[in-house]
């Protein structure tokens, strides 16, 4: 009973293999896998696989702050070369709102784009009043900008939020362990002390697995995909001390209580 709440399954490197990609994360023992849009196209992209395979991926709607500006140039994604028009995304995602199971990613992003932080945060507001709107968990990226994430989601109601790949330092990782807010922990772990770090300082009842795949692969010679998340469970395990069956089992439980 794995769950991975945060990939890119419309991303070019998994979508050429997708049957394959899949049938390797059941064989893992995947039971939800979140594929998370970045845009206009990728959300339809990702409405798309979420509709072939029913029964294991769902849709994750997202709206990625640098795609929002209209910079982006990535390989293997869908480019977003103009602005996205917010208010008509926000449209497409009520009116499949049955089939969306949650909003993200979506964020700040200081690492790019950091010259234009009034317009990412304008931004991240408009999506956290239509996230309280709708009553959807929302999947939070927050790279090099923790801090102004968790200023802007404490000033919401919002109970069912997921932090994905959270670099935050001690501090912040505290303030939003106290927010009761989940960390999403990807399977780089098993080389990056700074997770090893947050699952020993965060209880096990606000951990959840993601990948984040195919990006951030705990393999230097494969790229990332959801089959992975049995390696997090692994180390997760060695981190609280108790078996990986007990850590399994208390992921689906955070999941069930955040996403079902
Ligand atoms: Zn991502």
């Amino acid at each position: 009973m794995l769950v991975d709440v945060h990939c890119h399954l419309d991303h070019k490197y998994l979508h050429d293999q997708l049957d394959a990609v899949i049938d390797r994360a059941r064989k893992a023992g995947l039971k939800y896998i979140l594929t998370s849009g970045v845009n206009v196209t990728s959300n339809r992209n990702a409405l798309a696989i979420a509709r072939k395979y029913p029964d294991i991926v769902k849709f994750s709607a997202g709206l990625y702050p640098i795609d929002l500006l209209g910079h982006v140039d990535v390989e293997g994604l869908p480019r977003q070369a103009e602005p996205i028009d917010i208010e008509e995304e926000f449209k497409f995602i009520t009116q499949h709102k049955d089939e969306v199971f949650s909003i993200g990613e979506v964020g700040l992003d200081a690492k790019f784009c950091a010259d234009q932080m009034p317009k990412q945060k304008e931004n991240l507001q408009k999506i956290l009043d239509f996230v309280a709107k709708i009553k959807k968990p929302i999947i939070l990226h927050t790279r090099k900008a923790e801090k102004d994430v968790l200023d802007m989601l404490e000033s919401t109601s919002l109970k069912k939020v997921d932090l994905h790949c959270f670099m935050g330092n001690k501090k912040l990782i505290q303030r939003a362990a106290d927010l009761g807010y989940s960390f999403s922990i990807p399977p780089v772990i098993v080389k990056l002390q700074h997770f090893q770090m947050l699952v020993e300082m965060v209880n096990i009842d606000q951990i959840l697995t993601e990948t984040d795949a195919p990006y951030l692969s705990p393999h230097s010679d494969r790229q990332n995909e959801p089959a992975f998340v049995r390696e997090t469970i692994k180390m997760i395990a060695k981190i609280k001390k108790i078996s990986e069956e007990e850590v399994e089992k208390n992921i689906f439980k955070n999941f069930e209580k955040i996403f079902l």
